[in-house]
């Protein structure tokens, strides 16, 4: 998307300053001016006070920026679909989504409901309750990308609501509002001068940048305007575009609160701190949050395999009991974003990054010093070896998620390094394998490793050769509806 902006913001600043008026009273006037039209365009304050609950039927379209099986665009688009249903009387929300991309499969929902909330795994037949429901935060995504319960909550939320100017999009005038949820950034929301419909809104996320959501068609479902689709964009390029299937307001919730009889029953997943596990003598996976990392003791230096988020912490963690060793090779599993993110603490500890050559550019990229990094790229395998240790990294791709990906393998251990193919949850039983874990088993099998224990960049959970087998032989399950 390359749209042209130019918020009036000289225009705004010139007014008050040849203005008596306080600049707080003139700004809350002019928001609540621009609310009040908003209001009366989405449906009117009764109509908007009477949407106790709505559900919207979707699907979507999603771009994998720098997710993709190659570096470049154009980019791999996964399609999602599912519902979302909220209940604003009673703050019950529902959700279920199925996506499938990028050598994944999945299906899941939340239900938030008071005593009655659950997280639902439809794939793997699974349920667990959610012992502190959040209907705010989880209903958030939902209420960003419906503009009848955006100007909802902003008319809820005036008093925190400010006029940010008027803008010109793409040759149409809008005048700015911004407002902060309950929780994340705040969002500047753009209101067509001519109609005063909601068209875009925006939020800043620091780290990630501009988040943009389009609204360009309405359809009048029971006195209210619903958008027909939306786009989102990140930082100017498409992310996600969506089409709604069906809208249907007040209707009741309750045939979608019910859990299905067959899902087995697992425990909440609990918050998990970084920690360190020595899973064989001196190889350590270290990690929290759903990101871990392997160090093995080469003797007079350290290799380290996954370059995922928190890289510095696992570090830290790691020099408690390795003491100042040098950090000599870091290897890459692929160029994923998420992958790439502990490029600069191990370029600040001075190591080597180990990246497949397709990838060298990316981990240049994602250094602060791309040029001066020090790499050694993989064709197909490399073998290090120190005293008695030896570590072999292996290209073991194509595979469904990405052209190339690095294992880090330890012959002499059995223990196996990688990254986003075979990811076991924290808690519940083995799940029916996705599309990436056949082609990761596939390579297994193709190279003859005598693995034992294989770990993953997305969990703390080793999984054996067995774990693998149950996995390629589990069946998905089948909803009941
Ligand atoms: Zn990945």
């Amino acid at each position: 998307m390359k749209s042209i902006i130019s918020l009036a913001l000289a225009g705004v600043l010139a007014s008050t300053l040849v203005c008596a008026d306080n600049l707080t009273e003139r700004n809350v006037e002019q928001a609540n001016a621009i609310i009040e039209a908003a209001v009366t365009a989405h449906g009117g304050e009764e109509k908007l006070g009477e949407l106790s609950t709505l559900v919207v039927e979707f699907e979507s379209i999603n771009y994998s920026v720098d997710q993709s099986r190659g570096t470049e665009p154009p980019w791999d688009k996964n399609e999602s679909s599912g519902f979302n249903a909220v209940d604003l009387d009673n703050t019950t929300f529902v959700n279920r989504a199925n996506f499938a991309g990028g050598g994944f499969e999945a299906d899941g929902g939340t239900i938030i409901n008071g005593e009655e909330s659950y997280q639902l795994d439809f794939r793997a037949g699974t349920v667990a309750r959610i012992a502190e429901p959040d209907f705010d935060t989880t209903s958030g995504p939902f209420v960003r990308v419906t503009p009848a319960l955006l100007v909802r909550t902003l008319q809820d939320r005036a008093a925190n609501a400010y006029y940010l100017g008027e803008a010109s999009v793409d040759g149409k005038d809008y005048d700015v509002v911004g407002f902060s949820m309950t929780v994340g950034p705040a969002i500047s929301m753009y209101f067509d001068k001519q109609n005063h419909l909601l068209r875009r809104s925006e939020r800043i996320f620091a780290g990630v940048g501009l988040v943009q959501y389009e609204f360009l068609d309405y359809e009048d479902i029971d006195g209210l305007p619903f958008n027909r689709t939306f786009k989102l964009f990140l930082n100017g390029e498409p992310n996600i575009e969506r089409k709604n299937l069906s809208t249907r307001v007040n209707q009741s919730l309750d045939d979608l609160m019910v859990v299905d009889a067959g899902l087995e029953s697992i425990p909440e997943l609990e918050p998990d701190p970084l920690s360190r596990q020595e899973v064989a003598d001196g190889v350590w996976i270290i990690g929290g949050n759903n990101t871990y990392a392997m160090f093995v003791d080469m003797g007079e230096y350290v290799f380290a395999a996954g370059g995922t988020a928190g890289i510095p912490d696992r570090i830290e963690s790691l020099r408690e009991v390795i003491g100042d060793k040098p950090l000599k090779y870091a290897m890459l599993t692929h160029h994923h974003f998420d992958h790439v993110m502990g490029v600069s603490a191990y370029e600040s500890e001075g190591a080597t990054l180990i990246t497949s050559a397709a990838h060298e550019k990316i981990a240049r990229r994602a250094a602060e010093n791309g040029d001066g990094l020090e790499i050694k790229t993989v064709d197909d395998r490399m073998t290090i070896e120190a005293g008695d240790r030896t570590v072999e990294i292996i290209d073991i791709g194509p595979t469904a998620h990405t052209e190339h990906l690095l294992v880090a393998y330890l012959p002499e251990e059995g223990i196996l390094f990688e990254a986003d193919h075979f990811t076991l949850p924290r808690v519940g039983p083995v799940p029916p394998a996705v599309t990436s874990t056949r082609s990761f088993a596939a390579a297994l099998g193709r190279e003859e490793l005598g693995v034992k224990l294989i770990f993953s960049a997305h969990s703390p959970r080793g999984a054996t050769m067995d774990d693998l087998r149950i996995a390629l032989e589990t069946e998905v399950f089948q909803a009941s509806r």
